[in-house]
């Protein structure tokens, strides 16, 4: 065996390397500059750490998030690999001290923040000790493109023209646009660098859009099958989160909240009672997740509709980064887009810039919009979509997404859909989506009652819809063409070039529903199935092991053992060291540590199995 595949079993636990790995490796390896872009989970992580084992000297990382980099640090001590974190969280003799023992030659690897790197007491330790390595972790913060732009990210390359010698420098990132990654090579200054985008497919993880006529029944439907596993629920507005936290806590679910407009005190607070497991879900703004490395957890729901597929893409994929199955689940209602094109027109984004370009820009994240909203919209394979989107090819049907699961039934809309496009014409073509709806439902509200809107022939004319299935079908018929959006102050709804020929009665109008009866049983088959550890009983022993030893040593459970091992473990209940090793996960540091504890509780389990 050679010197990276025995690291990568004795200190990390693993047989083989990931797709992407070993090319990243063997390229620092080698003295040559590496650009990783892989999607979050892929293992990014090994790349930089393992060659930063076998290099002489340290290996530094920039890393933007001072809960990353503990977690990080907390996870190489498990492993018994020596690194530190040198940021603001430490006190001015924290700070001395780990530089001392830096001096020392005590670590092989130091996680720093992109602020200390040019600060005069830094940049002299970095001239006199010798640096193998230079990671950039989040690499695509150096970018103004990206949607995590960090100023302190430009100070990188000076940073390294300053070292008497220039070390390896490796980037890693999970943002795949070329812009973002021409960006990052020519502001990092990467020398011709090796190269690797790993598929963007997450095989592990299940996704679903459900359109409920009740968000909260069916938000408490979905945490009903996920009892017991941790997990996010995503929302647009920091009012929506405290409403749906609040909700959940009455309901009787563990819940905490997070957003930016909370005390940062209280924000933190959130933050570890959720990577400790001391709660189930956190209910989170966008403002969570860049760094959060919690490996276990088992679903992202989405309240809300994001604003494109990017953010949808990167929210969802912090579920299942250990590899063990998870679920990403949509809850999609069509005032979802009105609300995302609210917060489009209002942007600040745009401020100061000329116009010419603001409109480009707001163009821009109009388009995106629309392709997040049709990914909550068809009805085919879901993977197939959204790999498609970042420009990868893939299968007609994954069969692991809803649509791939779900029992399709086509429904004739042509009459519904007539009517939508007669509303618009007889009022003038000059009205919302959110008025056309009280229009077709017949609402008696203040827009209705004040404009008179009651004389028109189509007041009341859908009035059997409820307000969500009007918005929704209004959303479907822009996107097929029969209906335009005019933008303006407010978007508002026009005919599209397709409606002639639906009012002429011309078009047939089909759509795809799901039948309603059978969506539950599938939710719930499909989160048992998630569920199903070869062993269940003996996984949940282990798992209340990892609570323990974890408390104890006040470290998040998954630093211990990650749900893939401990799944794994429970299936094959090992009896002796040998056997345990086999288990992937488990390397030579954390067998010393924690392999009797768990060897005597399975040998337990079975002995009661016996008994
Ligand atoms: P990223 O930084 O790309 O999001 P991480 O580096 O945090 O991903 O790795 C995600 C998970 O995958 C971790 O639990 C890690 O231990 C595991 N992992 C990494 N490499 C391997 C491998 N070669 N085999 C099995 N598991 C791996
Ligand atoms: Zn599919």
């Amino acid at each position: 065996m050679d010197e990276k595949h025995r690291i990568l079993k004795e200190i990390f636990g693993y047989d083989q390397f990931r797709g992407g790995q070993e090319p990243m490796i063997d390229a620092i390896l080698q003295g040559r500059d590496a650009l990783g872009v892989m999607p979050t989970g892929a293992g990014k992580s090994i790349c930089y750490q393992l060659p930063a084992l076998m290099m002489p000297g340290v290996a530094l990382v920039v890393s933007p998030l001072i809960s990353l980099m503990r977690d990080q640090v907390q996870a190489l001590r498990q492993a018994g690999v020596a690194g530190a974190y040198l940021n603001s969280s430490l006190t001015p003799g924290q700070y001395v001290k780990a530089l001392e023992n830096a001096y020392d030659g005590k670590y092989k690897i130091i996680y720093v923040a992109p602020e200390r790197l040019l600060t005069d007491r830094f940049l002299e330790f970095a001239r006199h000790v010798p640096i193998s390595l230079v990671a950039v972790d989040e690499a695509h913060c150096v970018s103004q493109w990206g949607q995590d732009f960090r100023p302190s990210y430009l100070d990188i390359p000076a940073f390294v023209d300053a070292l008497p010698r220039r070390p390896v420098l490796a980037a890693f990132t999970a943002t795949a646009t070329p812009k973002v990654r021409q960006d990052i090579r020519q502001l990092l200054k990467l020398q011709s660098p090796e190269e690797t985008c790993t598929g963007f497919d997450r095989e592990n993880l299940f996704y679903q859009v459900q359109r409920p006529s009740s968000k909260k029944t069916a938000l408490l439907e979905c945490l009903r099958s996920f009892k017991g596993q941790s997990g996010v629920v995503y929302c647009a507005t920091r009012k929506a989160v405290e409403d749906v936290c609040a909700f959940l806590r009455q309901s009787g679910v563990s819940a905490a909240p997070y957003h930016a407009g909370l005390e940062s005190e209280e924000r933190s607070h959130s933050q570890e009672d959720f990577i400790f497991d001391r709660v189930q879900v956190i209910v989170a703004t966008n403002a969570f997740g860049m760094g959060i490395d919690k490996s276990n957890v088992r679903f992202v729901i989405h309240y809300n509709m994001p604003k494109d597929m990017e953010s949808y893409y990167q929210e969802a994929g912090r579920a299942g980064r250990d590899g063990a199955p998870a679920h990403c689940i949509l809850l999609y209602s069509g005032q979802d887009v009105m609300t995302n094109q609210f917060l489009i027109e209002k942007s600040r984004e745009t401020e100061g810039l000329d116009p010419e370009t603001a409109r480009r820009m707001i163009q821009r994240d109009k388009e995106r919009l629309r392709q997040m909203a049709y990914y909550c919209q068809t009805t085919d394979c879901l993977r197939q979509y959204i790999l498609r989107y970042f420009g990868q090819d893939a299968p007609e049907r994954c069969g692991n997404c809803g649509s791939c699961q779900d029992e399709l039934e086509k429904v004739d809309f042509t009459n519904q859909a007539r009517r939508v496009a007669a509303c618009v014409r007889e009022t003038g073509q000059r009205f919302g989506a959110g008025v056309l709806g009280e229009i077709l439902r017949g609402a008696e509200t203040e827009k209705t009652i004040n404009w008179n809107l009651s004389r028109y022939d189509c007041f009341g004319s859908l009035s059997h819809m409820s307000r969500r299935e009007i918005l929704d079908a209004i959303q479907m018929m822009i996107q097929r063409g029969y209906l335009a959006v005019k933008e303006g102050k407010f978007p508002i709804v026009q005919l599209g070039p397709k409606a002639e020929g639906l009012l002429a009665g011309q078009e047939q109008v089909e759509i795809k529903v799901r039948r309603q009866t059978k969506q539950n049983q599938k939710t719930s088959r499909a989160s048992r199935q998630a569920q199903a550890a070869p062993n269940p009983v003996l996984f949940e022993r282990l798992r209340g092991l990892r609570s323990q030893l974890a408390r104890q040593q006040g470290a998040p459970a998954y630093v211990i053992f990650n749900d893939a091992t401990l799944r794994q473990m429970s299936g094959q209940a090992p009896d002796s060291w040998a056997a345990m090793l086999e288990i992937s996960g488990v390397g030579q540091q954390k067998m010393e540590r924690y392999g009797q504890k768990f060897l005597d509780e399975i040998a337990r389990w079975k002995q009661e199995q016996g008994g």
